[in-house]
């Protein structure tokens, strides 16, 4: 990093020069948020027709009323669609309520309570239950095993996928390891594609519990940003064939296809497992919401329908994320301040600021009115080991709004470093 070149007196002129940046942006009283990967208003306009959808026609094609209780599968027309999608057979798909997170959480609690389809007994009746969690990865995840005592083993995550020689050797030899989270296209927060190799070994890697899952989280399964979509890999297929038919536990939803607050949620498994979930899930509710299903399915159509319809999502989203990384770039690009990721996809850049700053970034940037992801988010126990790594989610705020607001976080990562810099070298 340039600052680890200066001297004293250039640190203290750097730093001067810093902290007046910093006192304009304050002057600013800016008011923006950049913390959670929510869509835009326009893009929510996008699906605005869902508003005045089903219409009076309240049947699927295969002439359910959907108006009444049951099909706790949800509606076939829709689940092909999303089967298809998500390179799944339709058998192996159901479409639930709005939420993906929930049916995660609820497999959780189900296992905790009754054990997997396949488990000896309760997790909740062993010992101890550990996930192996791909870092950074997505808080809510690592927030589900926290909240239900699951101790969560940080794996690092690379461009292809986490560190599968970590992966294969722990998995291997730690029977208390019964699951692990995973985003294989366009993960949140770095936006790394998992690759066929990876995919592979996952699927077929030997595990000491005899009911390892893979927490296989497909959310942003249809969401390029940059050139031709990331392949959606045939997981069912792959862990069918490698024996391990029941270890991939599949989720998506249209939560950033459609509404956020109002979409349709998908999980997809072996026979088996849907077979066992549905048992239990039969019991919380009849059905799922089929009138906001066939509303989607009205909507769309088909698997094409959903595809030119995340067309229109990139041509909102595209120009946010080329903002940010040109200002990353412009800013802290020549000084090597920061690195950052730039993702083909997703909602989320992962950037990694001087160690030891990334709090006092995100306090200097939430003083100056902008509103960051909380440090230590994307890690297990919110615990970041090198205190280095911001999530930017660009996608709620406009344009110039975003443009804005990053260029403040770059004062504030230039200001942390300098300060630590000064620091290091008061201190030696
Ligand atoms: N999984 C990932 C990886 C996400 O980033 C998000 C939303 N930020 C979700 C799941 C939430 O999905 P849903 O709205 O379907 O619960």
């Amino acid at each position: 990093m340039w600052i680890d070149s200066l001297g004293r007196d250039e640190l203290i002129v750097e730093h001067q020069r810093q902290s007046a940046n910093y006192t304009a942006l304050l002057d600013a009283a800016l008011a923006l948020n950049l913390t959670r990967g929510k869509p835009s208003p326009e893009q929510l306009d996008l699906a605005n027709g869902l508003l005045s959808l089903p219409g009076e026609d309240y049947r699927d094609p295969e002439g359910t009323d959907c108006r009444n209780y049951g099909g706790i599968k949800g509606l076939p027309a829709l689940r092909a669609i999303f089967g298809e999608l998500l390179h799944v057979p339709t058998d192996n798909i159901i479409a639930a309520g709005n939420a993906s997170l929930e049916i995660m959480h609820d497999l959780i609690v189900f296992s905790l309570l009754k054990g997997t389809q396949d488990s000896p007994r309760p997790w909740s009746q062993d010992p101890g239950v550990k996930f192996l969690c791909p870092s950074p990865g997505y808080d809510r995840h690592f927030a589900i095993c926290e909240q239900y005592g699951i101790e969560m083993i940080p794996v690092p995550m690379r461009e292809d996928g986490p560190d599968m020689h970590r992966v294969a050797e722990l998995v291997a030899s730690d029977p208390s390891i019964r699951g692990m989270w995973a985003i294989p296209n366009y993960s949140n927060p770095t936006g790394a594609v998992y690759s066929e190799d990876v995919v592979r070994e996952l699927v077929s890697m030997p595990a000491a519990a005899p009911d390892f899952r893979l927490f296989w989280d497909n959310a942003y399964a249809v969401h390029p940003l940059v050139g031709e979509p990331a392949p959606v890999w045939d997981v069912l297929g792959m862990a069918a064939e490698a024996g391990n038919p029941d270890r991939p536990y599949v989720f998506a939803s249209t939560s950033k296809i459609t509404f956020a607050g109002a979409g349709v949620g998908f999980f997809a498994s072996s026979a088996a497992n849907l077979e066992w979930y549905l048992g239990l899930v039969g019991k919380k509710t009849i059905g799922p919401d089929k009138v906001n299903q066939l509303r989607h399915l009205k909507f769309f159509g088909d698997a094409d329908g959903v595809r030119a319809h995340m067309e229109r999502h990139r041509e909102l989203l595209a120009p946010k994320f080329r903002a940010v990384i040109e200002i990353l770039e412009d800013r802290l690009g020549a000084n090597k301040a920061a690195s950052w990721t730039t993702p083909d996809g997703g909602y989320f850049i992962s950037v990694d600021v001087a160690g030891g700053t990334a709090k006092r970034v995100i306090d200097l940037a939430a003083e100056a009115g902008i509103a960051l992801t909380a440090a230590g988010s994307a890690y297990p126990y919110k615990d970041d080991p090198t205190d280095s790594n911001i999530r930017l989610a660009p996608s709620y705020p406009s344009l110039g709004e975003l443009r804005t607001a990053m260029d403040g976080v770059a004062t504030c990562i230039v200001l942390a470093a300098t300060e630590k810099a000064l620091a290091r070298h008061d201190e030696g």
